[in-house]
């Protein structure tokens, strides 16, 4: 494998301020304008900078605004609220996090682990609490999430996560194994051997919430700066092209981005998922696929799949598989990638053969983050006044909820359960230099495909997947 000529990814990159209803099917969707607001015009002073409004920067903000409406809080944005992986999700609101349960242990003995599992249960009605209580119809249907088992391989998979899901105390009422019938039932899907269901899961217009979350923190006070490139994150200080914020605290809230602001070159890595969205299907094919109620759903192979029916009536698709570029590098460019959406397109139509013929109608894509050790964090740095929230990997819609209020808990000095969590003030080890990024996260991803090639075909565990998940950090 040899890498590809590296160029640095860049900061002051905008893209043309009408593409935005481009991005993806949410934001061509979303009720109202993608007409940026004003841009930040010189020199400010704040109480609180966040760099970046996604929903990272956005809870901050939304959290701290209610907990003092006295604090002077800022948001500078190089493009849009919700123009990164916010806006352009999958729509799952779920309570999974990105490191296991028996991570978490390993981390922080066994109640920390239970009660940050507990955390993003709540979080996820949190979600639907805020979003009712500040008029934001994100189309939010707390239908659960169906994984189906496609493979005898898959199976196991299955039995070993309610396994693990009961030894720390999670009974049926958290996740629950599916007999054929039953995931069937839930999901007219092809080859279906069985599957789980959790009720901890919500699916959302994602570009709705985040672009009500912007309008709600604007109501509250904050001063929201878009297409505001942020060329450099200091201690008490925010440097961009047209001004300086001077704050106590600065949070930094940019994910998959992070590799290009200074001296963060290594800190997150930036790996994109891809996704698809048919024409609203007529109530005929619904009457087959099901999703009744609509659970977000996927299967249990090792290449991550995630689907959701969408208010609309649509099926939107996604997975991941694109290749991470050298350099941690975030282009438009690399938003789409013709072959990925071929592949995610037979993927759904094997999946969902009354699918197999639809139209599609959006094809789009985005980074999000990936620490070295696979594991989120959110914390503040009391001596420097930095704040962080990141890391999510393919699971931030909830936890981004999460963090935001922690971050708004720790900035303020609150003693919370919150702030006790095991994820908070966590550290990774930073990404190795490159070339070896980009041979090591590349030859994951090719080995997860693989493998689930091997598994479909002898049905048997691949151990060449156990070994990548172990290299990659779990
Ligand atoms: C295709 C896709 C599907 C996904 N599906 C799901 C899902 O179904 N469920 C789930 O839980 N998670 C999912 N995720 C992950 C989830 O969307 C993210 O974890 C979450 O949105 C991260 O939010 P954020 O605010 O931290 O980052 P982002 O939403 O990426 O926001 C970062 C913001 O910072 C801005 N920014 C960056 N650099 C600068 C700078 N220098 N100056 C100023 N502004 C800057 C960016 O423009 C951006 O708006 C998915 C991600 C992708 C890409």
């Amino acid at each position: 494998m040899r890498p590809p000529a590296s160029s640095p990814a860049t900061i002051g990159n905008m893209i043309a301020a009408g593409q935005y209803r481009k991005l993806s099917l949410w934001h061509d969707t979303v009720p109202g304008t993608l007409t940026p607001g004003a841009p930040l015009r010189g020199d400010a002073e704040a109480d609180v900078a966040i760099v970046g409004a996604g929903f990272t920067g956005l809870w901050t903000a939304y959290y701290l605004a209610r907990a003092d409406p006295q604090l002077r809080i800022v948001v500078c944005e190089r493009e849009i609220a919700g123009f990164g992986a916010s806006g352009r999700n999958g729509g799952w609101c779920s309570a999974l996090f990105p490191a296991s349960l028996s991570k978490l242990e390993r981390m922080a003995g066994r109640g920390g682990a239970v009660a940050l599992q507990r955390a993003m249960h709540g979080a996820v009605d949190e979600v639907g609490a805020v979003a009712a209580a500040e008029g934001i119809d994100c189309h939010f249907a707390k239908g659960g999430t169906v994984q189906l088992a496609r493979s005898p391989a898959q199976l196991e998979r299955a039995k070993a996560e309610v396994a693990e899901a009961r030894e720390y105390g999670f009974g049926e009422a958290d996740l629950r194994l599916l007999t054929a019938a039953e995931a069937r039932a839930m999901l007219g899907a092809s080859d279906v051997v069985g599957g789980t269901y959790t009720p901890h899961c919500a699916a959302i217009h994602p570009a709705r919430l985040v672009r009500g979350l912007a309008d709600a923190v604007r109501r509250a006070g904050v001063a929201v700066y878009e297409r505001t490139p942020v060329l450099r994150i200091e201690p008490r200080r925010v440097t961009t092209a047209a001004g300086t914020v001077t704050a106590q605290y600065v949070v930094r809230a940019t994910e998959g981005y992070t590799p290009g602001l200074p001296g963060l070159e290594r800190a997150i890595a930036p790996v994109y998922s891809l996704m698809i969205a048919t024409a609203p299907l007529p109530e005929s094919v619904w009457e087959q696929i099901g999703l009744a109620g609509r659970p977000t759903f996927g299967d249990l192979r090792h290449l991550i799949i995630y689907g959701q029916r969408t208010a609309d009536g649509r099926l939107a698709f996604g997975g991941r598989g694109a290749p991470y570029h050298l350099g941690s590098a975030v282009r438009p460019a690399f938003d789409r990638v013709p072959v990925v959406f071929e592949a995610l397109r037979r993927t759904l139509g094997q999946l969902l053969p009354a699918v197999r013929d639809a139209e599609i109608t959006h094809r789009w894509g985005g980074p999000l983050g990936i620490a070295r050790d696979w594991c989120a964090s959110a914390g503040l740095d009391r001596e420097t006044g930095l704040g962080w929230a990141g890391g999510y990997v393919g699971d931030g819609v909830a936890t981004t909820n999460l963090a935001g209020r922690t971050l708004a808990d720790l900035i303020t000095g609150t003693d919370s359960e919150l702030v006790r969590l095991p994820w908070v003030g966590h550290r990774s080890p930073p990404w190795e230099p490159e070339p070896l990024r980009w041979l090591g996260l590349n030859a994951g991803l090719r080995v997860m495909g693989l493998a689930d090639h091997e598994e479909a075909r002898t049905g048997r565990p691949s151990r060449a997947a156990g070994f990548m998940g172990r290299f990659l950090g779990d």
